[in-house]
């Protein structure tokens, strides 16, 4: 830290994001629930096809042909939809601009690890409400809680999900409150509240092409809301940096939403692959939460949580080890393709032999 830091920075606990090997290539990558399967062939072929010499210009700050595309496979209009560098600079805009002092937040005490930062970071108050003894989230907690709410759904590191009359009774329930559902990991299986922000003008869902859409290194999320919620964002986008787009990530998600089947087709095979990763994993004495996204949260009372995380490194796979002790016996292992996992799940069947 240099002396020049503001105070109110000095204590801030960064977020520490999972490990990105440079030697990738040694590695079977199991630890930051990207998709395992590459973008499709029109991303491709766009990125490859002139779009780059034209880097010299700066892109279109209101991403208008991106939106207009967005808006219509979502069925919102694009006055709905906001895009930014990935949704975690969505969610710090969130922190940002709904929550403060005079408006606590609400989340749940174990979800993605980067709502307490931004919290932390924006200085408001933050009731980090504990999971139910299974892992679930009790939508009960949230009704009328006064609070600006932020849940992903599914959550992470769990993987559980709410039920789209679940979220309905919290948006109804806290009608003065901005209640944000963070679906990074919704093409996986759970139910979209995209349709509930047609109804309830205090709801906005952050999704993101990370995940299903297999473009985590192009940096793109997008919220779909009210649209004066949308102007709010909007508002502070145009306040910070509103070329936070870049033009290739621009042209690829166009091309991208072109070919919305071969994602969906990518989501089917995960979790095909998820399910038999799962039967596999049962029949080694592993507990798993059932979970509707691309990653499931294990444990086996026959090793250590971090053991396991240490050992499956030195064998070259990446998985995802918190060390929250709340958690730290379990481990969250992104599902890769059949052949990834079948050399995740021999490795540990060797390492639990090698354990007995
Ligand atoms: N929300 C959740 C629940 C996540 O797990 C992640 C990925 N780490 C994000 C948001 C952020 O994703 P991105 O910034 O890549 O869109």
């Amino acid at each position: 830290m240099s002396r020049f830091l503001i105070d109110r920075y000095q204590d801030i606990e960064e977020y520490t994001p999972g490990e990105q090997p440079q030697n990738m290539d040694q590695f079977i990558k199991l630890n930051t629930n990207e998709s395992p399967y590459p973008p499709s062939p029109g991303v491709l072929a766009v990125l490859n096809s002139g779009e780059a010499a034209k880097l010299r210009l700066y892109c279109d700050p209101d991403c208008g042909v991106l939106t207009k595309k967005l808006a219509e496979l979502y069925g919102v209009k694009p006055e709905n939809v906001f895009f930014s560098n990935g949704s975690d600079d969505i969610l710090n805009f969130i922190f940002m601009i709904f929550c403060g002092e005079e408006t606590p937040v609400a989340f749940p005490a174990i979800s993605y690890g980067f709502y307490k930062v931004y919290a932390q970071l924006h200085r408001t108050d933050a009731l980090k409400i504990p999971l139910k003894e299974d892992f679930s989230i009790d939508y009960k907690d949230y009704c009328g809680l006064g609070r600006t709410i932020i849940i992903a759904n599914p959550n992470a590191p769990t993987g559980q999900t709410l039920g789209l009359a679940e979220i309905e009774e919290i948006a109804r329930t806290n009608p003065d409150n901005v209640v944000v559902i963070d679906e990074a990991y919704v093409d996986f299986g759970a139910e979209s509240a995209v349709p509930l922000t047609k109804k309830y003008d205090n709801l906005l869902v952050v999704q993101t092409f990370s995940k299903s859409r297999s473009m985590a290194g192009a940096r793109l999320g997008f919220a779909i809301g009210h649209k004066d919620l949308i102007a709010d964002l909007t508002k502070i986008k145009y306040s910070t940096n509103p070329y936070n787009i870049n033009r290739l990530t621009q042209t690829a998600a166009c091309a991208a939403i072109d070919e919305d089947a071969y994602y969906k087709e990518n989501g089917r095979k995960i979790r095909e692959t998820r399910e038999y990763t799962v039967k596999k994993l049962e029949e080694m004495g592993f507990e798993i939460i059932p979970s509707k996204a691309n990653f499931i949260f294990i444990k086996n009372d026959q090793i250590d949580g971090e053991k396991l995380y240490t050992v499956l490194k030195e064998r070259k796979i990446l998985i995802r080890h918190f060390t929250d002790p709340a958690i730290a016996q379990y481990n969250r292992v992104t599902i890769g393709t059949p052949e990834q996992m079948d050399a995740f799940l021999n490795e540990v069947k060797n390492i639990l032999r090698e354990e007995e």
